[in-house]
């Protein structure tokens, strides 16, 4: 296990395509373990294979304590299946450490994915977690948050040293 870099925009890793992870074998595994370990270590409550250089489907997402949640996430190959609602709330991103922005997403999500053990998964949520989760799919597809900003002038906002 090992805390790697995250790569930050504007890397061309972060606009690229992830690809489908085929077969999960102990090297999956022991990148999940890297990627997990990383998130872990960093102030975000997500992160996708792509922020540490890696263009493959994979995502990890850990939103608890501090709110509702499934607790740790992992998913390989996660696909969004269902959403309901609209909400703008104030996202930031690792790999973009000096903006967040306002980005509306849905409520609620149904995920599908294989989890850890290998196994397809169907995860319902909502809230923060659902937005994490929105977001680092996001990744998979090339796209940050600041690509769904949708007025530069009134909804980035630079962050406070204090902050970071
Ligand atoms: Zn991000």
């Amino acid at each position: 296990m090992a805390i790697l870099e995250i790569i930050k925009y504007p890397d061309e890793r972060l606009k690229t395509k992830s690809s489908v992870v085929e077969t999960i074998d102990a090297a999956t595994h022991s990148f999940i373990g890297d990627l997990v370990d990383t998130m872990r270590a960093s102030p975000g409550v997500g992160l996708a294979a792509s922020q540490i250089g890696r263009l493959i489907r994979v995502i990890a997402v850990d939103v608890t304590p501090k709110n509702p949640g499934h607790g740790l996430i992992v998913l390989i190959n996660p696909e969004i299946t269902g959403s309901s609602g609209a909400k703008v709330g104030r996202e930031g991103c690792l790999s973009v450490p000096e903006y967040t922005a306002n980005i509306t997403r849905a409520t609620n999500i149904t995920v599908r994915g294989v989890g850890k053990d290998g196994r397809e998964t169907v995860i319902e949520s909502e809230g923060f977690e659902a937005v994490a989760l929105q977001h680092e799919i996001d990744h998979l597809d090339g796209i940050l948050f600041i690509d769904r900003i949708a007025s530069m002038k009134r909804d980035l906002f630079k962050r406070k040293i204090k902050d970071m």
